[in-house]
């Protein structure tokens, strides 16, 4: 028998470590093992020197100088630390947080907690494609706003929110910019001056560095933004993140915003089309197919389809050596319905019926073929199995 390999299409889960990323680490996990903090010897300084290397890289990636990086373990604790932070600090100014209802977990539960605190949020609907009304943000804004949060880019849909006419808004009325940008960095041009962003987060593992590292940027200068700590304990990162840097992981990071930023025009091209063909040829074989995200502002590599008559989990299953989601890693383990389809106001049953397709640097124009040919097998076959037919189907309409 042969052992079919895996096609690997959740890149927006996790994605694996670039090669040249990993022999940029090694040396710091070998020879190059000292604390960045020891500024007595040779191995302190060479730790040191690895990371601001990496600082500069990251800061070259979204448009701004390194002393406005502040390393962290990944863009949850960067989501925490901005929101948080900016919660704590600027509490005597108001308590009122912008956000949207289709943010990441990390992002919604943060939120949840200050409301527990006494802070008061304001969940942003989401028309269909999955994008917030920028006239519906600025009418929301009160004189107790302290902060808004939205992300760049959806982890599931892969929807683009408009940043810049965020950015531009929150700085007229004199509130905080934070974004997650997890989803976003790496894949699209994000700059943090065009855009007006006071505090973004990244993750290293989302853009082939390693796990648990990341960063969050925090605006120096119009305005100077400042953040209660979360975590205490030598003041490293300007006070605001105490605690040894992960050498070897922020070097991972520094080299992959690099190689991130060179192949971004190049990559983002290929994955658009490698992704629009899978999107073509699975619709032209395939009725009752639905998109969900938005058909243009849309990550490059991300496509999220619902199939009416069969179940996500399903399809799944039936195409077997495909790694791909039913939602978002976080949440499916949990059987609560998906929180970002349902704001978009996709139906619960075409909900059961999606698929997340998130395409990366190591797949190929071969894969994407077999995955066609998969895909469009699994599902009739599921359909034919239940016994659906054409009038069966509640939207009783061809989705595309
Ligand atoms: C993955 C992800 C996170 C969490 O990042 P970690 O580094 O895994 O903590 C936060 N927000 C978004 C949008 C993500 O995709």
């Amino acid at each position: 028998m042969t052992e079919q390999k895996l096609v690997y299409l959740d890149n927006n889960a996790t994605t694996p470590v670039d090669p040249e990323v990993l022999d940029a680490m090694l040396p710091f996990l070998k020879e190059d093992f000292g604390n960045a903090a020891s500024v007595n010897h040779q191995f302190g300084w060479k730790a040191a020197g690895g990371v601001e290397n990496a600082r500069k890289h990251v800061a070259d990636l979204i448009g701004t100088d390194p002393k406005s990086i502040i390393w962290t373990s990944g863009a949850t604790e960067s989501d925490n630390l901005a929101i948080k932070g900016v919660a704590q600090m600027y509490h005597d100014k108001g308590n009122h947080i912008i956000t949207c209802k289709t943010e990441h977990k990390a992002v919604l539960d943060t939120c949840g907690y200050l409301e527990s605190q006494g802070f008061e949020v304001t969940y942003l609907e989401v028309d269909e494609f999955g994008v917030v009304d920028t006239d519906v943000l600025a009418e929301t804004i009160t004189d107790k706003t302290i902060l808004i949060s939205i992300m760049a880019a959806n982890n599931e849909t892969g929807s683009i929110h408009p940043i810049a006419e965020i950015g531009r808004i929150a700085h007229e009325r004199g509130v905080l910019f934070h974004c997650d940008g997890a989803q976003a960095v790496g894949k699209i041009p994000i700059n943090v001056e065009a855009m007006q962003i006071d505090l973004l987060s990244i993750s290293a593992h989302k853009m082939y560095g390693p796990k648990g590292v990341g960063v969050l940027y925090v605006r120096r200068s119009n305005p100077s933004v400042r953040l209660g700590s979360q975590m205490h304990g030598g003041g490293h990162e300007r006070q605001m993140r105490s605690g040894t840097l992960n050498v070897p992981g922020i070097v991972g990071m520094g080299a992959a915003a690099e190689i991130a930023g060179k192949l971004m025009a190049e990559e983002s091209a290929r994955l658009r089309m490698l992704r629009d063909t899978l999107a073509a040829e699975v619709t032209l074989k395939l009725d009752y197919v639905k998109l969900n995200g938005h058909l243009t502002q849309r990550l490059p590599n991300t496509l999220n389809l619902s199939f009416d008559g069969a179940e996500g989990e399903s399809i799944i299953q039936a195409m077997g050596s495909v790694a791909c989601s039913t939602g978002s890693a976080c949440t499916t383990s949990s059987h609560e319905r998906n929180h970002v389809l349902s704001a978009m106001g996709v139906s619960e049953r075409l909900a059961q019926g999606a698929i997340r397709f998130s395409l990366g640097r190591f797949n190929t124009e071969a894969e994407i073929d077999l995955v066609i040919s998969k895909l469009i097998a699994a599902v009739e076959l599921i359909r034919k199995i239940s016994g659906f037919s054409e009038h069966d189907f509640v939207e009783s309409k061809r989705f595309h």
